[in-house]
């Protein structure tokens, strides 16, 4: 019987000894270091990751449609003596804008309908964004990229620059403004150029649809400046409408430059 006895306690002894150390083998890597990787040699110890779920904003969205000179479409001209300029949302005295600047952008230069030079795709739309970074003294723009993957209407967080057939008639370019009404942010813009027109540029060609001309136009839209109507404001850039052969578009004027100058200093 003492011996049954001795054999019991050195199983449960042995018992206990297996399952002791079957544990730590089991566990060798503790599940905080399995799921973050160990940080490299010589860098602090992380204490915790807090992971903060939160929803995403809601966002709405504004689509400014650049109309062919006689096509009006636009709204009421207003009485009084126009300032030919206008932001694209006022809420008390807060505009629409982006609240981090530079903006970054990227420029599908593949027209489906013509064969265009990428180069002058790009370089035409540069120099329209570089028409607005030049007139104040916050630098605006990053440098544009190559995407051919860039499509309009997409909201992605990417403003993307693309050319693209738009149903309706007499349209030369539209421009997508998504913003966040909380915040009053400009999160994104995208600008199509519509396929139905022979893009170029006019000044070597005047029966051409300027591409620089309208890319101008459309990121004033894309920085937070509104469309004016008033024929008294045909020669701003944020004109409402364009022709074959305009070029004046290229260059901003005061009002266009004292609407972007309230927005960003
Ligand atoms: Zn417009």
């Amino acid at each position: 019987m003492k011996k049954l006895i001795y054999l019991m306690v050195v199983i449960a002894i042995l018992g206990l000894i297996v399952s002791g150390c079957s544990i730590p083998l089991k566990s060798v890597v503790p599940i905080s270091e399995k799921e973050n990787p160990k940080p490299e040699l010589g860098t602090p110890e992380i204490d915790k990751l807090v992971f903060v779920h939160s929803k995403p904003p809601v966002l709405e969205k504004i689509e400014f449609i650049h109309w062919k000179k006689d096509f009006a479409k636009g709204k009421p001209i207003p009485p009084s003596t126009p300032k030919c300029y206008a932001f694209i949302g006022k809420y008390g005295k807060t505009y629409l804008k982006w609240p981090t600047l530079p903006v970054s952008y990227v420029i599908n230069p593949t027209n489906p309908a013509q064969t265009l030079d990428k180069y002058f795709v790009t370089s035409a739309i540069s120099a329209g964004a570089e028409e607005w970074d030049a007139n104040t003294g916050a630098e605006l723009f990053n440098a544009y990229a190559i995407d051919y993957n860039a499509a309009y209407g997409v909201q992605n967080y990417q403003n993307a620059i693309s050319f693209g057939d738009y149903p309706t008639a007499n349209v030369i370019a539209v421009t997508t403004v998504w913003y966040n009404p909380a915040t009053k942010a400009i999160v994104e813009f995208d600008v199509k150029f519509d396929t139905d027109w022979t893009w170029g540029d006019a000044t070597v060609d005047p029966a051409l649809m300027d591409l620089q001309n309208i890319a101008t136009h459309e990121l004033g839209h894309g920085v937070g400046l509104d469309d004016v109507y008033d024929s008294n404001c045909s020669a701003v850039t944020m004109y409402g409408y364009s022709d074959y052969g305009e070029t004046q578009k290229r260059t901003l004027e005061q009002p266009d430059i004292t609407g972007l100058q309230t927005l960003y200093k």
